[in-house]
């Protein structure tokens, strides 16, 4: 089970490497299942795919759906998804459309706190400049020294309450269920420590997910401690949904890589098992 890995990106989202070195780096990593989930985009899923086919990896084909949930940001993956499916292509089109008017909004607040020309900074790192994101103009700011590394630039200046950062609408939690559901998909609730939810609202944030046809949670990531990890298996099992497990991988030298995740060992049903089905 070490060797799946069901979360990371390209550079057709905020990821350094082209699909095809995506899937490269996960196979000389040891990995032998394998999901492409870029953030709101579908266009790296066929070179990742026959990549994969020349290694001999399984392929699982994956988005990352960006949602606004009570006015925070919430990240559904969505795995197994037909991605020829039309009206999920047409929803991620929504929720890309208004990323370079927030860029620009952003490069107006960093301009604000005298940090200049940030836009054509991002867009130098961006692979797919429609897919302008925060992470970009956090390569940007550690690229010219304003910060250290990416880690700092999003404390300092990207995150809520900060200079940068930009609010931003994105898909509601039941339209980003219904498309990945509709394209066939399993959808799994991203990462959920990060959003440092209450015990209450994350409770009825699981019970949303749920209601709306969301089958699974990520237990296992880069972002969750081992103890996280423990507490959000006991979730998934108290909501019937399967764990899943990823590393979120970007970059080779920004956060986790592939095969370090540390091993699965719940009792809760890996979605693995219900993707082979
Ligand atoms: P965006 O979709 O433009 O809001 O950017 C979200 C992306 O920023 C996430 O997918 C992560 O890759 C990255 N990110 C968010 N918070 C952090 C953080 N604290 N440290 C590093 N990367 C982060
Ligand atoms: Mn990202
Ligand atoms: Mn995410
Ligand atoms: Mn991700």
């Amino acid at each position: 089970m070490n060797r799946v890995d069901l979360h990371c990106h390209s550079n057709v989202s905020d990821g350094a490497l082209a699909p095809a070195d995506v899937v490269r780096r996960a196979a000389a990593r040891g990995i032998e299942t394998l999901a492409l989930t870029d953030h709101d985009h579908l266009g790296g899923l066929a070179e990742a795919a026959q990549m994969a086919e020349t290694l001999g990896l399984a392929f699982v084909h994956g988005v990352e759906i960006s949602v606004t949930w009570r006015g925070a940001s919430v990240h559904v993956v969505g795995l197994g998804i037909d991605p020829d499916d039309a009206p999920l292509a047409a929803g991620l089109a929504g929720v890309r459309a208004g990323r370079t008017r927030r860029a620009e909004a952003m490069a107006r607040s960093l301009a604000a706190v005298g940090i200049c020309d940030s836009l054509e900074g991002a867009l130098r790192h961006a692979g797919n400049p429609a897919m302008i994101g925060r992470t970009h103009f956090a390569r940007h700011l550690a690229a010219v020294g304003t910060v250290s590394d990416v880690k700092e630039a999003f404390r300092h200046f990207l995150v809520p309450g900060k200079p940068g950062y930009v609010r931003h609408e994105w898909a509601a939690l039941g339209a980003a269920v219904g498309w990945i559901r509709g394209a066939g998909g399993h959808a799994v609730l991203a990462h959920p420590a990060r959003y440092r939810l209450s015990a209450g609202a994350l409770h009825d944030l699981l019970a949303e997910f749920r209601a709306a046809g969301g089958t699974a949670l990520e237990v296992v990531t880069s972002s969750h401690t081992p103890d996280q990890a423990r507490m959000f298996a006991a979730l998934a099992q108290r909501f019937a949904l399967y764990a899943s497990r990823g590393s979120d991988f970007h970059a080779p030298d920004e956060g986790a890589d592939f095969g370090v995740l540390p091993a699965f060992d719940s009792p809760v049903t890996p979605i693995w098992d219900a993707l082979r089905r």
